[in-house]
């Protein structure tokens, strides 16, 4: 792999940092799995690997890379040279992972010849050890490497995708203003489209399935469809979250838009909080819910 036909952008940095790892398989504690290079002579690169060194490799660098100032004052240790270019890469495409998961960065600059170092540490904190090391499933890293990539490429088209999955950022009045012009004044009208299933439920159907399965709050009171509508898949009303996982055969699953993996929409509010909440139905009209 050459510099000159990678593509640096940290979208396409995350992109293949997901297949590295999909491929290579995922390491904890450690930037690729020493004993697997030591005992199966197999190459770094090709390694188990954790997320930093997934997104070093997808940088063509080697996965150590994040380490490579502190080995250059260690003379025992190997070193390779590290292009400045491609570290500045992969700094900024972790650096957008990190804010992806909200794993809150410090954001002060560092003008020191060592600012690269600096941010590299942070990041072996942050994603590393605080993070990956959690430890992470092979599949959690893989889906928010490629999330953090669809992250970054709306950054350039803020409507653009139509993708259930696509992340998107709005204020709560924005929302209710674009409901408003799609489905009227009535939010019993009002359509969210499920990003997992696909399945579109409005405030009516919300309001029939509650009244066919009541449910209450852990207050006791009970959940209104203006609870729930763009927030959980209407499955979860229905009864998807009764019975073995994946047995469930009815209308709708068990997603919801405040878990793991939020929104994708992201409502900001008035006191500076956001909530999570799935697309509305129009935005998504003939796309597959896994596109
Ligand atoms: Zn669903």
């Amino acid at each position: 792999m050459s510099a000159t036909t990678l593509d640096l952008s940290p979208a396409a940095i995350l992109r293949r940092a997901a297949t590295i790892i999909d491929r290579n398989g995922l390491m904890i504690a450690d930037y690729y799995d020493e004993d697997q290079q030591i005992c199966e002579g197999t190459s770094s690169r090709d390694c188990r690997v954790c997320s930093l060194g997934a997104i070093a490799i997808a940088a063509g660098l080697p996965p150590t890379a994040w380490a490579s100032t502190i080995k250059q004052v260690d003379p025992i240790s190997e070193v390779e040279p590290i292009d400045p270019d491609q570290f500045e890469a992969a700094l900024a495409a972790a650096e957008a992972f990190a804010k992806h998961l909200r794993l809150g960065l410090p954001t002060d600059d560092v003008a020191t010849p060592y600012r690269q170092q600096v941010r590299s540490n942070r990041l072996e904190v942050a994603v590393g050890r605080e993070w990956n090391d959690r430890p992470q499933t092979q599949e959690t890293v893989v889906d928010a490497l490629r999330a953090a990539a669809d992250d970054l490429l709306l950054v350039d088209a803020p409507n653009g995708g139509g993708a259930t999955s696509t992340h998107r950022t709005l204020t709560q009045a924005e929302l209710l203003a674009e409901a408003a012009k799609q489905f009227g004044k009535d939010p019993m009208k009002w359509a969210f489209q499920c990003p997992s299933c696909g399945d579109v439920a409005t405030g009516q159907d919300f309001k029939d399935a509650l009244a066919a399965h009541p449910r209450k709050h852990s207050n006791r009171k009970p959940v209104l469809a203006s609870d729930v509508i763009g927030q959980e898949c209407i499955g979860r009303t229905l009864g998807a979250l009764k019975g073995r996982a994946g047995s469930w055969t009815g209308r709708g699953c068990t997603w919801v838009a405040y878990g793991l993996f939020r929104g994708p929409w992201e409502v900001t509010l008035t006191d500076g909080r956001s909530m999570w909440c799935f697309p509305l139905a129009d935005a998504v009209v003939g796309v597959a819910p896994d596109a």
